[in-house]
């Protein structure tokens, strides 16, 4: 499932050929596709004649703001992509595509998602867009400083791992990045959040930064279908130090690496590297 690095990587490819442009069409082979809109012609709502001013992602979610005011909003669920095709050019793949933006002057952005978990939202600004979608989120993981993240994990009895995937205490983070910034900061992911030391807290903050900004670096990490708004997939993968990684050693210290259901989610940590949840 895309999480921040994967989001940020299409808003990066995203953007050469969607800022700056006017929207000329906007075709919808998937009417159910698109969660929610104010009332009025969906292709009007869904943008037609604006120009993409900016690209914004807050967590896991994408926004394209308009110059007129628009704002729309896309988020890949399980399986989404947002390709960037140049004029004349098709998805490599033609099917599951729900959303098409032609644009003035030739070229296209398709939104593929062959699961449907995603969708796209239309707001009549983007203010609308933030009261609705990120108001009730977290800070941004890529930015995330140590004081925001006490803050947010206050005095919370969950698991540190549960918090972390919480977007409302954090937004961005999903069951790859969490594992591999915990071990990163040498947390175990049971640790009550409310157990943390400051200087542990800032280890956890410091670490999710570095893990997503790696990350983004990568390209994002591709397990299954993720690719960039150019359809190439990431590398980060190769990268992950825990996650995927039970019953092999820690690239650390050698024990091998335990895994387990944390928060619901298969989980993976090292025994002897991230400080237990009974202080052990
Ligand atoms: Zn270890």
């Amino acid at each position: 499932m895309p999480e921040l690095p994967e989001v940020e990587t299409v808003r990066r490819t995203l953007g050469p050929l969607w800022l700056g442009r006017r929207i000329s069409g906007v075709r919808i082979a998937r009417r159910d596709y698109i969660r929610a809109s104010p009332p009025g012609p969906l292709a009007r709502a869904l943008g037609r004649g604006g120009r993409v001013e900016t690209l914004v992602r807050h967590g896991k979610q994408l926004a394209a703001f308009l110059d007129d005011g628009r704002a729309i909003l896309i988020h890949l669920g399980m399986s989404g992509q947002v390709l960037a095709l140049g004029p004349g050019a098709r998805p490599a793949r033609a099917d599951h595509c729900h959303v098409r933006w032609s644009l003035v002057g030739g070229g296209s952005v398709v939104v593929r998602d062959p699961r449907r978990f995603g969708g796209v939202w239309a707001y009549p600004t983007a203010e609308a867009l933030r009261e609705a979608r990120w108001v009730a989120l977290g800070p941004d993981a890529l930015s995330v400083r140590a004081a925001a993240l006490a803050r947010s994990l206050g005095t919370s009895r969950r698991a540190v791992k549960a918090c972390l995937l919480d977007q409302r205490v954090l937004a961005g983070v999903g069951n790859i990045y969490a594992d591999e910034a915990l071990f990163r900061a040498g947390v175990h992911p049971l640790r009550l959040a409310c157990s943390l030391s400051g200087a542990e807290v800032a280890a956890v903050a410091r670490a999710v930064r570095l893990v997503l900004r790696r990350a983004i670096e990568a390209g994002g990490s591709t397990l299954r279908d993720f690719v960039d708004a150019a359809n190439h997939p990431g590398t980060n993968q190769r990268r992950f130090r825990v996650y995927g990684r039970a019953g092999h050693g820690c690239v650390r210290c050698g024990s091998t690496l335990v895994g387990g259901l944390v928060a619901q989610r298969a989980t993976v940590w090292c025994p002897a590297c991230q400080t237990g949840p009974y202080g052990v």
